[in-house]
């Protein structure tokens, strides 16, 4: 059934993407409805960074102060070896990065950054949010697009002008919308989390803790940063495969504890210190990394009346700790295009493809780059520890990422 509103969006999925859409839409003129299938609309727990082009669509929102209330503004970016925890690099962040790029860095709880766009798309008083609502499959023809619906034992299809799939790595939506069933691909690497609460640290580690930390060790490396305002602070173990670690996860799990003892093996060889700190985390969470190719073509985040954005459209390994940011920026791109008012829906969502395919995919592109540098081992290692100390900060200022 269609409502009598100017132009209608449909949203699959109400994660960071899909929230980032429905309130791109509002801003834009158009009235959403966002269909998650949760329960409620919650994430899950651990940490993002957002660079400075990733706030900067949030100031453009009006988040800023939202954004204060809750995130951590980091000092500096720091990168050590490690095993001897030598500082190799390190890259002031706070009112430098502010000043040169017109937005700050910030690190914060994804699940605050999730509440925040949820709280100011509840703002719109017009976005029509469904939860335990599964989405798809995608129907429709002629001038609207039809959304199949599933909510316990309730089928219904929906109609709207246009239809957002943002429904994650696993998208089911995707295989549909492209014509392309390939899974996300296994990199064989995996990410364990931990959030520790910083006013317990031993005063030694909770000073060392303050910034955003990298330690980069042989097909490892290890990321920290405080979130919350800086009352949690934020570990991110990184590792390629670890003989007889992790060789079961669940492909779909981002919540699999991690096997008592699992951190500290994938970390024996790293300093006491950084050992000290995992030690101090209460509870460990693993997952497995996973990635699409870089996109290569417009063709790939819209076809007809449905758009892709976020990880259903370009998910990335999380070394430029670029996933979120770029689904922001999509929805960004996605107000920008709406507003236009262009006639013909089909012609708005291919400029949005126009302008965000080039861009995402060479994030993709460098992101697993990253993982080859920071898990270098041998001489590419000691070239790249040479590098980070001659040219470290000119290495670290992401220019090409983070200026508008
Ligand atoms: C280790 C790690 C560290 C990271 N660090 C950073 C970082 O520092 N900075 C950064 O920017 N990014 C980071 N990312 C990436 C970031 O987390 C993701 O890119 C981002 O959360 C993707 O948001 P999304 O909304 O596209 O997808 P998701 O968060 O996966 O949301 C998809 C939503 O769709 C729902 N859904 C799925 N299927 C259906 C359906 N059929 N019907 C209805 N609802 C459905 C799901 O329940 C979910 O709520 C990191 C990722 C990892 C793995």
């Amino acid at each position: 059934m269609k409502v009598p509103f100017a132009r209608e969006m449909l949203v699959a999925g109400g994660g960071i993407g899909g929230l980032a859409a429905a309130l791109a839409c509002h801003r834009a003129g158009w009235r959403a409805r966002v269909f998650e299938r949760a329960e409620t609309f919650a994430e899950v727990g651990a940490g993002l960074q957002l660079g400075p082009n990733a706030t900067r669509v949030l100031q453009g929102w009006g988040l800023s102060e939202a954004l204060q209330a809750v995130a951590y503004f980091p000092e500096s970016l720091s990168v050590r070896d490690a095993a001897g925890h030598r500082l190799l690099a390190r890259l002031p962040l706070g009112a430098p990065v502010a000043a040169r790029y017109g937005a700050p860095y910030a690190t914060l709880h994804r699940a605050d950054l999730h509440a925040l766009l949820l709280q100011a798309v509840r703002a719109t008083g017009e976005t029509v949010l469904h939860t335990a609502t599964v989405a798809g499959p995608i129907g429709g023809a002629g001038d609207t697009v039809g959304l199949a619906t599933r909510s316990g034992d309730s089928h219904t299809v929906c109609e709207g002008d246009a239809l957002v799939v943002a429904d994650g790595l696993w998208s089911r939506l995707r295989g549909q919308a492209l014509s392309d069933a390939t899974p996300p691909r296994a990199t064989g690497q995996f990410a364990w989390r931990a959030l520790i609460d910083r006013a317990g640290l031993p005063a030694s580690l909770r000073a060392a803790s303050d910034g955003v930390q990298v330690w980069l060790g042989p097909r490892q490396h290890v990321v920290a940063y405080p979130v919350r305002r800086g009352e949690l602070l934020n570990l991110v173990v990184l590792a390629e495969a670890v003989p007889g670690v992790a060789a079961h996860a669940p492909p779909e799990d981002w919540n699999a504890d991690a096997a008592p003892g699992e951190v500290a093996q994938v970390l024996a060889g790293a300093h006491a210190s950084l050992r000290a700190l995992a030690d101090a985390a209460p509870h460990w969470r693993r997952w497995m990394l996973h990635d699409r190719a870089p996109v290569s073509g417009a063709s790939q985040l819209a076809r007809g009346r449905v758009a892709l954005l976020g990880d259903a459209a370009h998910p990335m390994l999380p070394y430029l700790a670029q996933g979120a940011a770029m689904a922001l920026e999509d929805a960004a791109e996605l107000q920008r295009t709406l507003a236009m008012d262009i006639d013909d829906v089909r012609l708005s969502l291919a400029r949005y493809a126009l302008h965000r395919w080039e861009r995402v995919g060479r994030v993709q592109a460098r992101a697993r780059r990253q993982a080859d540098i920071f898990h270098a081992t041998g001489p590419l290692r000691w070239g790249r520890d040479a590098a980070l100390r001659l040219l470290g900060r000119r290495l670290l200022d992401q220019a090409w990422l983070w200026k508008v």
